[in-house]
């Protein structure tokens, strides 16, 4: 069965029919979906539909988009929030954090203190972390390891760095994580990341709604579409897709222990 480890279904491109693509992916056979917080808005929404649906755990966290005005007290919501009874069982990692300096929709100084307070979040928690990291390599390298968030795990998601960069994730304990990118015409960097990355390390996601794989691409995403992306990293490292389907449901049911 295929693990999604990224995914946003409570975004409101899918209200008119989130229940209908949800049954949909299902019968594609999408077993299980991390869907990931980037608010503190959005995280609850997570939550919800992790409560809603057996085969959604999420996450809470704030994207570096977003973490312009927050404060503390916002981060302890989101820790509150994981460790709710209620929601203990569903909520299973901490995420999106990390740094986008191609966008730059915050200060990067500010991103820097919310990233790290967040990867600290994590550790009490003890919880994995899902890093988004844009335009950003040295920095979010830097943070992962002045914050020792090995000691987390985590993934680096939606990786289309270089082979040199998956490498030093790699060996510092994460886990990398390739979506639709990996099918466009000049994912050169992606490509040969996932040639040559180890097996032990290697997830797929869609972060639906967005980046949805050729010949899909500028379409809203899904879950069912992973299947492209498992061909197409069964080709580039020559085994089955089978094969990629098994590894990647077996890592991602590690890294968030479920
Ligand atoms: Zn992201
Ligand atoms: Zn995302």
């Amino acid at each position: 069965m295929i693990f999604d480890s990224h995914a946003h279904y409570d975004d409101d491109r899918y209200d008119e029919d989130r229940e209908d693509v949800l049954r949909m992916i299902q019968e594609q056979g999408v077993g299980l979906i991390m869907n990931a917080g980037s608010t503190e808005q959005t995280s609850r929404a997570a939550i919800e539909l992790s409560k809603a649906y057996d085969f959604i755990y999420s996450s809470v966290g704030i994207h570096p988009h977003f973490v312009e005005k927050i404060t503390d007290a916002d981060i302890d919501t989101l820790a509150a929030l994981a460790t709710d009874p209620k929601n203990i069982d569903r909520v299973k990692a901490v995420g999106e954090i990390g740094l986008d300096y191609f966008y730059d929709n915050s200060p990067r100084d500010i991103q820097k203190v919310r990233f790290a307070q967040q990867i600290d979040m994590a550790r009490q928690l003890s919880l994995p972390i899902i890093i988004h990291s844009r335009d950003a390599t040295q920095d979010t390298l830097e943070i992962l390891k002045r914050e020792n968030a090995s000691v987390n795990g985590g993934v680096m998601h939606c990786f289309a760095g270089s082979r040199e960069t998956m490498e030093i994730v790699v060996k510092m304990g994460f886990y990398v994580g390739f979506g639709g990118a990996v099918t466009f015409k000049n994912a050169h960097n992606a490509v040969e990341s996932v040639r040559h990355i180890s097996e032990e390390s290697l997830l797929i996601e869609t972060d639906c709604p967005y980046l949805a794989p050729v010949p899909h691409r500028g379409e809203r995403n899904h879950s069912g579409y992973l299947k492209l992306i498992i061909d197409k990293i069964a080709e580039i490292r020559e085994t089955t897709s089978e094969h990629i389907e098994e590894v990647t449901w077996n890592n991602a049911k590690n890294l968030f222990r479920v």
